[in-house]
């Protein structure tokens, strides 16, 4: 504890120091005997201060890698669409792809490969990077929720709320280039907005800093082919975005 003599010794090294018109007095540390009754943290409580490092504890932060991530999603049971899943879909790609694909949530056949975007909407999508010239192989596919709604419903908010920190860290580890959000909920989702995809397509948001684009969901392009043509102006920008 700081005696009286010190704290006085303090102060006037202090008033030569500054002139005599400002003083800072050491704060005085109060010993378990000092502390009044009421006093919180009650004796015997420590009062550490918090980790400077708050998401130290989050298994999901503490990832690596997108193996890790992977790692994490397979036995994963923060919401109920854990119940109906063949096999979780992480998402695929390399880790240092330029460009980030996001849908919605896994369909039929990727809940039987555990693959992003396989089937016809699948190949869609390939078609539609191969227009812009990004062989697939080069980009990281992946879906807001990692299991499959049932009856390929849409993911509910919950759902949604437990799964998105996957993504985040997906997101965090590859560094890319832009973003294409493909269908309402990743756009909705990545941009945390209510507005429709009309919307939010034919421009540049962000995304953390990171530039995203929004257009339909291929499996949306396969019930509407009217769509294709606002697609391709949408990827068109993703196209010189990464070429800038
Ligand atoms: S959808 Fe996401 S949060 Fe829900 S169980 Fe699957 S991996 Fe976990």
């Amino acid at each position: 504890m700081t005696d009286g003599r010190t704290l006085a010794r303090t102060y006037l090294e202090q008033q030569r120091v500054l002139g005599g018109n400002s003083v800072i007095l050491p704060t005085a540390t109060v010993g378990p005997s000092d502390r009044p009754a009421d006093s919180f943290p009650p004796p015997g409580l420590s009062f550490d201060p918090p980790s400077s490092d708050l998401f130290a504890a989050d298994p999901i932060q503490q990832t690596r890698t997108l193996a890790d991530v992977a790692a994490l999603i397979a036995p994963c049971i923060r919401c109920k669409l854990c119940e109906g899943r063949t096999r979780t879909v992480p998402g695929e790609g390399p880790a240092d792809a330029r460009l980030i694909v996001v849908g919605e949530g896994p369909g039929k056949t990727e809940d039987a490969t555990g693959r992003p975007f396989v089937g016809r909407a699948g190949e869609l999508l390939t078609k539609i990077l191969g227009a812009i010239a990004l062989p697939r192989e080069q980009v990281y596919i992946c879906n807001v929720v990692k299991c499959r709604p049932p009856d390929n419903r849409l993911p509910q908010y919950d759902e949604i709320a437990a799964c998105v920190p996957y993504l985040y860290r997906q997101i965090e580890l590859v560094k890319p280039k832009a973003i294409l959000a493909m269908g309402g909920t990743a756009a909705q989702t990545l941009l945390n907005t209510k507005q429709s995809l009309g919307a939010l397509r034919n421009q540049v948001h962000r995304f953390r800093g990171v530039p995203l684009i929004v257009t339909y969901h291929p499996a949306a392009l396969l019930r509407n082919p009217n769509w294709k043509r606002p697609t391709w102006d949408d990827v068109r920008i993703v196209r010189r975005l990464l070429d800038r």
